[in-house]
């Protein structure tokens, strides 16, 4: 079967889950699913990647892909904006936030929507796909900002575009600036990995420098597709590195993290951030205390080489900015939260939930 068709095939409703898959729905999903009338993160979930479920209640994969009740308590420090992005708007589709570097939103479409997502203000949305006037408004922006070194594809996930609509993107980009470095953020090669064939890696390492920066939680996920996939992508030459986020009930343990970082170096990708959650709206359920992240990563130091062992950091919420979680940048735990220090010296709260 050919990913696309996979991909239409994938479940997005509770009765195909159950009636085709066999699932039961725990209460807190099934809340969910009533409670549909109010506005909610869109739902579907590949047919591969829920057949990874091994315990059929409490699993790191169901927990990344069935929706819980939850999802609907929106606490009062989280935002619909958790990164404070929409300052750094040059258009719809594209932001510049650091200096160096643009985030270019190619498309709202994800064949996963993953319930954690800190793109749900974006994802899953009625933006659909990048136009060509966009794309060209994205292309005169590079080539006049000599400043900005690198275009981070993102969205939505920029692989559930065709490989003719991505090579259109990417020559678009490259005509605009040849020096241009870019980045495919995706979790395509997690939950499809069939979208990984020969006629898109061919496309991708026609424009290298090329990095594809994917998202493997749990070990679970790392499977014989899943390596086939990642492993065409690394032999044409694109280089894999993964971003994994920290989440409660998925990955929160010293095991977890070790076994999935282990697993990554087999496969050739280096494990480059583990991400403390963002404050995304109705994400609670999913956030790791910081002062657990960072007792984690204390263990994971004593037992991981710096090959394995990814920098531990955070989106600070408000606009400041990535910042490593470590060294100078951590404050004191206060009463508005931790306090914690940007490259530019400023000062932002997050809460210890
Ligand atoms: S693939 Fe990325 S953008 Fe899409 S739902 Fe998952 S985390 Fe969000």
């Amino acid at each position: 079967m050919g990913w696309k068709q996979e991909l239409s095939e994938a479940y997005r409703t509770p009765g195909e889950l159950i009636s085709q898959n066999g699932i039961e729905l725990t209460e807190s999903e099934e809340l969910f699913f009533k409670k549909t009338e109010q506005n909610y993160f869109s739902f579907s979930v590949p047919r591969y990647y829920l057949s990874l479920i091994e315990n059929r209640t409490i699993d790191p994969v169901r927990r990344q892909c069935i929706p819980s009740v939850e999802e609907f308590s929106v606490k009062p420090w989280e935002l619909d904006d958790p990164l404070g992005e929409e300052k750094y708007k040059v258009s719809d589709r594209l932001i510049h936030r650091y200096r160096d570097r643009v985030l270019f939103l190619v498309t709202d479409t994800c064949a996963m929507y993953c319930r954690h997502c800190f793109r749900r203000n974006f994802a899953g949305g009625k933006r659909d796909v990048v136009t060509a006037q966009e794309l060209k408004t994205a292309a005169e922006y590079i080539s006049e900002h000599r400043e900005v070194v690198e275009v981070i594809l993102s969205g939505g996930d920029p692989l559930t575009l065709e490989t003719a609509v991505l090579d259109r993107i990417l020559s678009a980009l490259k005509k605009a600036r040849e020096d241009i470095v870019i980045r495919v953020g995706t979790r395509i090669p997690v939950v499809l990995p069939s979208r990984i064939d020969a006629a898109l890696t061919d496309t991708l390492k026609r424009y290298s420098p090329l990095f594809v920066m994917t998202q493997f939680n749990h070990k679970n996920e790392i499977t014989g597709r899943s390596s086939t996939a990642c492993s065409m992508l690394i032999d044409a030459g694109i280089p894999v590195l993964n971003q994994a986020v920290l989440l409660k009930g998925v990955n929160d343990t010293t095991e977890d993290l070790e076994n999935l970082f282990h697993a990554l170096i087999r496969l050739r990708i280096k494990p480059y951030y583990l991400f403390q959650g963002d404050l995304a709206a109705g994400t609670s359920h999913f956030r790791v205390s910081l002062q657990k992240g960072l007792a984690l990563m204390r263990e994971l130091r004593e037992r991981l080489s710096g090959l394995s062992l990814p920098v531990y950091a955070v989106d600070l919420p408000g606009g400041g900015g990535k910042i490593p979680l470590n060294g100078d940048y951590i404050g004191s735990l206060t009463d508005k939260g931790w306090e914690l220090k940007n490259a530019e010296g400023k000062i932002f709260y997050y809460p210890e939930e």
